[in-house]
């Protein structure tokens, strides 16, 4: 039983901000795969929703004539893998998109609303931390648009200030031309399972050496984390097997695994150094890097 009392249904952006401005107590709802099961356990403050399934303009995606790939906050993960564009310039996305739920979830699920729950196991998030992605953030106050790395306030936690939705994700073209990514999902199961840990790279390689390395983890940190030191460590050393492993070694300094049942802290950083290593190599490849053995 949904105990809910309140269903608002704007059609336009603008009257979605002019709701929530009227109303603070009202919560977004997006696909609804997370909100649903809160209204259901009868979650404090779930009765009251703000719907965005009529605001269509929040789903597109496109690509700008300065190179910019925007991706509406409600474009489901089905269509994101599906997109065109996505899967022109950003495949790492389209295979952490693919990667998420099932069919049926990925139909309905948001990327926007992988992001706003601020869960650290959320597929999109490494990715969009290895994308160095924007977030356009819009209330009654105006537009505001911050890198992801600034949203995430703790597990389940994010910035987002009252009143305000997420309208977009933004990839700056300097962030994804000229090169190769890839996304690697851990999980118990192939589907249907929630990251054990998520490893994404993307990657920049010329004459042979990387010349732009960007390491996203999610579940080895409370938050989603990137790898500054083995990052650092990459630039101008060649692609080769050794400095792979050895960039998978440095991964593992950047994290704050913990135990839980689904992982104990050891495992998850044998699984942050292994899968690391197997990404940055997979990127370089196909960033047009070949590795010598
Ligand atoms: C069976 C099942 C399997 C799943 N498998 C996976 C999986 O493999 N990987 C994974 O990452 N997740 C998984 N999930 C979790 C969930 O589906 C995703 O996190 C999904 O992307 C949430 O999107 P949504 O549109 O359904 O969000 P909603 O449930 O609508 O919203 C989630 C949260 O974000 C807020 N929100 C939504 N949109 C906005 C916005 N535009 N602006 C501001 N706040 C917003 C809501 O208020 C709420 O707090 C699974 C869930 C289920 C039920």
């Amino acid at each position: 039983m949904f105990n809910i009392s309140v269903l608002q249904e704007p059609e336009s952006l603008e009257a979605a901000v002019e709701m929530l401005r009227a109303d603070p107590g009202l919560r977004i709802i997006a696909g609804g795969t997370d909100v649903l099961i809160r209204v259901q356990h009868g979650g404090e403050g779930w009765s009251q929703l703000l719907s965005l399934r009529n605001v269509k303009e929040l789903e597109a995606i496109s690509l700008r004539a300065d190179g910019t790939i925007v991706i509406g906050a409600t474009a489901p993960f089905a269509r994101i893998f599906e997109d065109p564009i996505i899967r022109e310039h950003l495949p790492s996305l389209a295979e952490a998109a693919v990667s998420m739920g099932g069919p049926q979830i990925r139909n309905v699920a948001t990327i926007g609303g992988n992001i706003c729950n601020g869960a650290v196991s959320g597929d999109s998030a490494s990715t969009l931390f290895a994308l160095d992605a924007l977030l356009r953030l819009e209330s009654a106050e105006g537009e505001r648009i911050i890198p992801i790395h600034e949203f995430y306030a703790g597990p389940g936690k994010v910035h987002l200030r009252p009143g305000e939705l997420l309208t977009a994700i933004l990839v700056p073209r300097s962030s994804y031309q000229g090169t190769g990514g890839h996304y690697i999902k851990f999980a118990m199961r192939k589907a249907m399972d929630i990251a054990t840990l998520g490893v994404s790279v993307i990657c920049r390689v010329k004459d042979g050496a990387f010349e732009d390395l960007r390491i996203g983890l999610g579940v080895a940190a409370p938050v989603p984390i990137r790898c500054a030191e083995a990052e650092a460590y990459a630039i101008g050393r060649p692609v080769t097997v050794e400095c792979c492993r050895e960039i998978g070694k440095l991964a593992v300094k950047a994290t704050k695994a913990r135990t839980s049942w689904r992982a104990s802290k050891d495992y998850r950083e044998h699984l942050v150094e292994v899968l690391t290593e197997r990404a940055v190599l997979e990127s370089a490849q196909r960033a047009g890097g070949r590795h010598a053995e």
